[in-house]
């Protein structure tokens, strides 16, 4: 019988953390493992990072909540800020990446209502996708393992094969409000979009006049080597969401719009308690300093494709243990041979943390702000983590 008085619904390892610093998660112990999880992707300026910390600090000494019954001017800022480095007219901030979905997904319905379409209501997903727990967003996910026991599914969503181009058009009818994707499925084991087939989806949209909408929650604020993974296709949605890095730990999600897609989000239509309060808005717009300055997203491409090549020569060097590398900038997945989660646990052993994604995947999800070392550390730690395997995945080898 566990003691924990918390609802047991994460089988949570046990390791628990004292601090941080930069790329590193330290233990009470005084235990070092270098993070190439991030807290999911959360952490995008690592640990303690001191203009992260100052802003924090700063804005806690002075105001941390006033409701969205006032003006917030640095909600104004980030949401200006956003708007200009994105295809984006207006933003909605929420607490969390479902939240920022949940907007999405009654925008695009509104859309059509105040278009004079209300049965356009259904949205087509992708199986794999990942999309959140709350009920519209498990039924945008449409994992059965996520839907089971929680009664009817919510109406209005229509899953699709990963790249089938025949069920996805097969799928659209004249109830279809918009299609959902991520660029890249993160937690369905880092299954890039490519490029042609986001543009596809786009003509597809635009033939039928249905809404585009792109989930970057994982995706979004460098983690691809772009600020928005969509904008290395050169396409734009008409709606996207984005949370996890958004943050660099402090909980916050945005919904992204144009004036059109927006327009039927008039007062009184949604709303938020917390979403976009003073203490989450100095946050992000720290974030987005660091992430902004002009050298910064170059960093995040070099540094994705140092690690992307000493991933592939590792793949090389243990061809039964890793069967495929995959992904782009520091969004990076390792398809295994062995099982995904027995393999995490053994990089665990060797102080690295990286985390178990669907299709038998781990990902690799650093801090935005990893360097060379760092990533040479790791993968070091992952040829210790592969030979583990090889080790005794070489004499059923030879009785094959
Ligand atoms: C994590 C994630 C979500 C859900 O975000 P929460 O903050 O956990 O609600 C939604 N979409 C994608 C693509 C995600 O990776």
């Amino acid at each position: 019988m566990s003691t924990s008085h918390l609802l047991p619904t994460y089988a949570r390892i046990d390791i628990a953390f004292e601090r941080g610093e930069g790329a590193w998660l330290i233990t009470e112990q005084g235990d070092r493992y270098l993070d190439f999880g991030a807290g999911i992707a959360v952490a995008s300026l690592g640990y303690n990072h001191p203009h992260l910390v100052k802003a924090l600090h700063d804005q806690a000494d002075r105001l941390w909540h006033t409701s969205n019954l006032f003006k917030i001017p640095d909600g104004e800022r980030l949401a200006t800020r956003l708007c200009a480095a994105t295809f984006a007219d207006v933003a909605f901030f929420t607490n969390s990446g479902a939240e920022a979905l949940e907007c999405a997904i009654k925008m695009a319905r509104k859309y059509h209502s105040v278009s004079g379409h209300p049965e356009r209501y259904r949205i087509i997903t992708f199986e794999g996708a990942f999309h959140g727990r709350t009920l519209a967003t498990i039924a945008a996910t449409g994992n059965p393992k996520y839907l089971d026991g929680f009664g009817p599914k919510v109406e209005g969503f229509d899953q699709v094969p990963f790249a089938d181009h025949e069920a996805l058009k097969a799928a659209i009818g004249p109830e279809t409000a918009a299609i959902l994707v991520e660029p890249v499925q993160g937690e369905g084991g880092v299954r890039p979009v490519p490029a042609q087939c986001l543009r596809g989806l786009r003509e597809l949209c635009d033939k039928h006049g249905i809404l585009l909408i792109f989930d970057e929650v994982q995706t979004g604020v460098g983690r691809t080597g772009e600020l928005y993974a969509y904008q290395a296709a050169n396409v734009a949605p008409d709606i996207m969401t984005s949370a996890k890095g958004l943050g660099g730990g402090f909980p916050v999600g945005a919904c992204l719009a144009t004036h059109e897609a927006a327009k039927g989000m008039t007062a009184g239509t949604h709303g938020t308690t917390y979403g976009g309060n003073p203490l989450a808005m100095a946050c992000a717009n720290a974030v987005l300093d660091v992430v902004l300055e002009p050298a910064f997203l170059e960093h995040v491409r070099l540094m994705g494709l140092s690690l992307k090549q000493k991933l592939a020569s590792l793949k090389d060097r243990y061809p039964r243990v890793i069967e495929d590398v995959r992904g782009s900038g520091l969004l990076m997945g390792l398809k295994m041979r062995v099982p995904n989660g027995d393999f995490a646990m053994a990089a665990r052993a060797e102080k690295l943390i990286i985390i178990p994604a669907g299709d038998n995947v781990v990902r690799l999800l650093p801090p935005l702000i990893i360097n060379e070392a760092e990533i040479a550390a790791a993968v070091e730690r992952l040829d210790r983590a592969c030979a583990s395997f090889d080790l005794q995945a070489a004499p059923a080898q030879e009785k094959a």
